[in-house]
């Protein structure tokens, strides 16, 4: 058993402002990335400038991640940032991921990029430093990044591995967020959660961090269904999302997580409401002991219930995708080819197993 987590993670009010020492040390050009807006909206950007400023480093911004990137965003981003000496992630998952797959390309070049992200041989990084706005992904604790593959129609995760450097987390970023992308991205956090448990990679260690999730979310997830979410409620959440990066970190996701990525590609649900719309399948398809302990953890009492709130919580924010029973044959195919997704599984899952969970939980 190891645990090697190696991103040093620093939190409280105002944490960014605080950091020029951190910041000197790591050269005299940065990349900061983001998307269109929410990290002018949260302030973020703004105190990443200032302390830039303060510290004489240059500066290119690339506003542009979209969310659910595709893989070509890392060339544009890497054009902007050449030169580099290290880059600053702002926002949710999308612009963090890209960020690590963007220091890959500062390093090494951005021609024949799909081969030094996603080929055989390993690449490393330029620093990467993540400030999350959103509560979910955990990729500020994570060496993960996912790219959508428009070829593949679906979305893939990166082999390479690329930790941050450092981590800030500052409450106020996560101020801003609607309504829907708090839910999904807690669901988002919540599935990391499950699915580092019920895992074969789980250890003690990992463990730890997952529980503790699973008891913020059983804290408040009636005020969570009530949309009764207050400042010491939101710090729990944010928390739990890093938390859940954690344990994701040392075990990867599981089968929601692959179930969910060609319906969030093919119908927008967003990921952390895809990844919770399979739960329950999941759940049946898992041994016993393992489920009930998440139940219990999580404030359930059977899987039914589970399934219930579930049900209604995505209804507040998401429309059901129409998902036509022909294309699921597909979508479980892909599924069945990813041989590392479903040894995770403490059981063996065949074709129809996750033919069957699709149906069961979309149509
Ligand atoms: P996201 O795609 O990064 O952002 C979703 C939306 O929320 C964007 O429109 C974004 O605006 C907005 N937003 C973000 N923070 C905000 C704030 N504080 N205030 C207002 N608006 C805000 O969402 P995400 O769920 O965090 O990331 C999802 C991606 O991460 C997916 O591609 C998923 O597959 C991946 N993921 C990665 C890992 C990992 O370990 N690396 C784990 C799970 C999932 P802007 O466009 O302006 O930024
Ligand atoms: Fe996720």
């Amino acid at each position: 058993m190891r645990f090697y987590m190696p991103t040093k993670v620093y939190e409280g009010d105002g944490i960014v402002l605080k950091q020029e020492k951190l910041f000197r040390g790591l050269g005299k050009k940065a990349l900061i990335v983001t998307g269109k807006t929410s990290a002018k909206k949260c302030g973020a950007l703004d105190d990443v400038i200032s302390v830039l400023n303060n510290c004489n480093i240059e500066y290119t911004i690339f506003d542009e991640v979209k969310a659910n990137p595709p893989i070509e965003q890392t060339i544009d981003g890497a054009n902007i940032g050449k030169g580099a000496d290290f880059v600053v992630a702002i926002g949710g998952g999308s612009p963090m991921d890209t960020a690590k797959g963007i220091a890959i390309l500062l390093k090494h070049g951005t021609d024949n990029h799909i081969e030094k992200l996603f080929g055989k041989t390993d690449y490393d990084a330029i620093p990467v430093l993540a400030i999350p706005t959103t509560t979910g992904t955990g990729s500020e604790v994570t060496p993960y990044s996912v790219f959508t593959d428009d070829k593949l129609k679906t979305k893939l995760s990166m082999p390479r591995r690329i930790f941050p450097l450092y981590s800030f987390i500052d409450i106020k970023y996560f101020m801003t967020m609607p309504t829907a992308v708090r839910n999904t991205t807690i669901m988002d956090a919540f599935s990391h959660a499950i699915e580092s448990i019920i895992n074969v990679r789980s250890t003690a260690y990992s463990e730890l961090f997952a529980f503790k999730t699973l008891n913020l979310f059983r804290k408040h997830k009636d005020d969570l269904m009530n949309d009764n979410i207050d400042k010491d409620a939101l710090l729990d959440f944010v928390r739990a999302s890093t938390f859940a990066g954690v344990a994701i970190s040392q075990t990867g996701t599981s089968i929601p997580h692959a179930l969910g990525y060609p319906i969030t590609y093919q119908f927008g649900l967003p990921h952390g409401m895809a990844n919770v719309t399979f739960m329950a399948e999941f759940f049946r398809v898992s041994p016993k002991e393992m489920v009930d302990k998440v139940l219990e953890a999580s404030g359930f009492k059977t899987t039914e219930e589970f399934a219930e709130w579930i049900r209604k919580f995505i209804a507040l924010t998401e429309k059901r995708p129409e998902v036509k029973e022909e294309y699921l044959e597909d979508y479980a195919k892909l599924l069945s080819e990813q041989e590392a997704k479903l040894k995770s599984h403490p059981r063996k899952l065949s074709h129809q197993d996750i033919l069957e969970m699709y149906k069961n939980s979309l149509l």
